[in-house]
């Protein structure tokens, strides 16, 4: 508490205060410390790509997002959202997997998780590939019980195996419903599209409950009304956030792994995570950053933007 009795919180150092370009590359550049002790909220990166199917690179997605983070300033001025006047918050910095050992790694992340959950704080993290969510979602999970998903991505994300693999970025999903760790007809699967092994590949999840909303069916239009009505179906359950980059256009976002033209706008990405504001958010990542694609830094810097939105609408930034 500061002078006067009023809570002090951490805030990201200003542009006026050092430059941009300069400083510790945390989230943000907000303090950086050790545990989630006493946060409301934390940034946590999971630097790994060791799941990946195609291109890799993704274990710097967080250091890049951190980088590109710097422009970020504390006022959300479209939606007057000020997450650092009513939480606190820092970069906790990196889970410490094994790269050399996958099935390791998903075990040392739910390690990770439940250590950070037991300080009752919302975890927003920077991935990594998509792999991650499934350790993420069992340590959720043991907090809150099944949880209601929002995941936008491209794919599917259930596939039953890779290259006969049970942990990959393209199975976390299915073993989320296999562990029983999300409420299947309170998931919702957005941006899906491409190419496909069969043509019932998103029919898997439809068959567990899902709603699946391909990107066809969000081409040309606002998706503020279909997160009106997803809020109205989730209602008070806690829900799980899970972006993966590639959803959008690669027009927008090339710096990823697997590629997959016709996606969603950076303005569809904004409506989607302001939308789910009102809902019991207990934790967001964001996740497929590859810098190594990533020539302009927008994949970066556009998925630091969408960390910073995911902020915005946890719910003590509204109490
Ligand atoms: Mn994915
Ligand atoms: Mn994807």
């Amino acid at each position: 508490m500061a002078q006067g009795g009023k809570p002090h919180f951490n805030q990201p150092l200003g542009g006026n205060d050092m430059p941009r370009f300069g400083g510790a590359t945390t989230m943000m550049r907000l303090p950086a410390q050790a545990t989630a002790d006493g946060l409301d909220a934390c940034f946590v990166g999971i630097p790994m790509d060791i799941g990946t199917s195609n291109r890799t690179g993704t274990r710097h997605g967080p250091r890049a997002i951190r980088a590109e983070s710097c422009m970020l300033r504390p006022y959300n001025m479209a939606t007057g959202a000020g997450p650092f006047a009513k939480m606190q918050v820092a970069d906790i910095g990196d889970v410490p997997i094994n790269t050399f050992d996958l099935k390791k790694t998903v075990d040392i992340i739910t390690d990770a998780y439940n250590a950070i959950l037991s300080h009752d704080c919302v975890p927003l993290t920077l991935g990594g590939d998509h792999t991650l969510t499934y350790p993420v979602l069992r340590a959720i999970a043991a907090k809150h019980g099944p949880v209601a998903l929002i995941h936008i991505d491209a794919h599917a994300d259930t596939n039953e195996h890779m290259f006969g693999e049970a942990i990959a970025h393209g199975t976390p999903f299915r073993r989320a419903v296999e562990d029983g760790l999300l409420i299947n007809d309170k998931v919702f699967q957005i941006g899906l599209r491409g190419t496909g092994y069969t043509p019932d590949d998103f029919d898997w999840g439809r068959q567990q409950g899902f709603t699946v909303v391909p990107a066809e069916e969000c081409w040309h239009k606002s998706l503020t009304p279909l997160m009106n009505d997803i809020r109205a179906q989730i209602g008070s359950a806690p829900v799980y956030l899970t972006y993966d980059i590639d959803s959008l256009d690669p027009a927008f976002a090339p710096g990823t792994g697997t590629v997959e033209m016709g996606g969603l706008t950076t303005i569809q990405a904004l409506e989607i995570v302001r939308g789910c504001k009102g809902l019991n958010v207990v934790g967001c990542d964001l996740v497929e950053v590859s810098p190594q694609y990533d020539t302009s830094g927008a994949t970066a810097l556009i998925g630091s933007n969408l960390l910073y939105e995911m902020l915005c609408i946890l719910p003590k930034t509204w109490a």
